[in-house]
């Protein structure tokens, strides 16, 4: 068999759980797993984060697919209804729709749900992409208690700069101050507002990316905010090399050896996830012990520079991310964000389940 696998570790999303709880406060917890739990499976993610308030989702298929696998905590359609048509399931599925743009008002006027729902009414504070603008908040409220579809409205936005320096205020300060009269619960906190801005907590967070053990800062390790990493994507080595000076690797010929040298060949490429555009330095750990990639990466396989790792021939274990090499940091060599990588593991790639 094929030698790539990616761990998936149940125990490291129910701590990360724990740790978004212990920011939390008083607020309700949605663990967010759309885009199939960010790569790590959504049934193997309902299970290790049975504790959570709610879930948040993309798709009623997700949705639908949580409510068969016995959730029963709320669940939150993050980019709300596609059509007029959603409307009636997520009334038999009691899902709470996000409601952002006027054409959804006018969809539940004229397709009413059969019994009422929660909804979270999306006001737009600086980020526009989804949600009502805050100018219009008086009127778009006062619609949204009137249609008779509409059990319960919390009040939400999203950050565009949580993860950075410049950090949430200008988007939450114009939010609360609009909101304030409105009496109503709220919603704002992603996972990187949730670990660094207590007042962006409300009635409810919606952590995604730090259940799954990685980090939203540049500046903050994973490991330093106390999150456990929960997918480790790791291959072995399948062919071992010996470059002569001025010879070269891979489709492009981009590495060339200076001297003499034993480039291993790993059995994980593009079509496994890993991103094609990691370049020559990208940190690999080879044998358990830091390493890096030589030359482009194919379909099916990359290279790794064996110099400092006379011991590895085929069969040594290559850890491409995850435990003892944090995500971010391949991430960041790519020139990507630990999301994406996450997110585009294939489903080719065999997975294993572990505590
Ligand atoms: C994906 C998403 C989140 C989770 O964001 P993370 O940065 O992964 O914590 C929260 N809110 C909304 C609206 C989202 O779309």
């Amino acid at each position: 068999m094929r030698p790539i696998q990616a761990r998936i570790s149940i125990g490291a999303m129910a701590h990360n759980l724990r740790v978004a709880r212990s920011h939390a406060g008083s607020a309700r917890v949605f663990a967010v797993v759309k885009a199939n739990a960010y790569g790590h499976g959504l049934s193997r993610a309902r299970r290790a984060l049975t504790a959570a308030d709610g879930f948040a989702v993309l798709t009623l298929e997700e949705a639908a697919n949580l409510r068969q696998m016995g959730v029963e905590q709320p669940i939150l359609l993050l980019e709300g209804i596609f059509g007029a048509d959603e409307i009636a399931a997520c009334a038999e599925l009691d899902l709470w729709p996000v409601l952002h743009h006027v054409a959804h008002l006018d969809w539940f006027e004229q397709r009413p749900p059969a019994r009422p729902l929660q909804v979270f009414l999306k006001f737009d504070s600086g980020m526009h992409r989804l949600g009502f603008p805050l100018a219009g908040h008086t009127a778009v409220v006062a619609r949204t208690k009137s249609l008779p579809g509409v059990a319960g409205i919390t009040l939400m936005t999203h950050f565009a700069q949580a993860d950075e320096a410049v950090g949430v205020d200008w988007q939450l300060q114009p939010f609360l101050r609009e909101m304030a009269g409105h009496g109503l619960p709220w919603s704002s906190a992603n996972s990187a507002a949730l670990q660094r801005y207590p007042a962006t907590l409300g009635a409810w967070v919606r952590p995604g990316l730090m259940l799954y053990g990685a980090s939203p800062f540049a500046d903050m390790t994973a490991a330093e905010l106390g999150l456990r990493p929960a997918m480790t994507l790791q291959s072995e080595i399948i062919s071992v090399q010996t470059l002569q000076a001025g010879e070269g690797v891979g489709y492009g010929q981009l590495f060339c050896a200076e001297r003499p040298m034993r480039v291993g060949v790993v059995a994980c490429g593009y079509a496994d996830g890993y991103p094609r555009h990691a370049p020559t330095g990208t940190p690999v750990l080879v044998n358990g012990r830091p390493g890096r990639t030589l030359g482009r990466v194919s379909m099916d396989m990359l290279c790794v520079d064996l110099g400092e790792h006379a011991a590895a021939g085929v069969g040594s274990p290559v850890v491409l991310w995850g435990e003892g090499l944090p995500v971010d940091a391949v991430a960041a060599a790519a020139g990507t964000s630990s999301y994406e990588l996450l997110c585009a593991l294939a489903a080719r790639v065999p997975v294993a389940e572990t505590d």
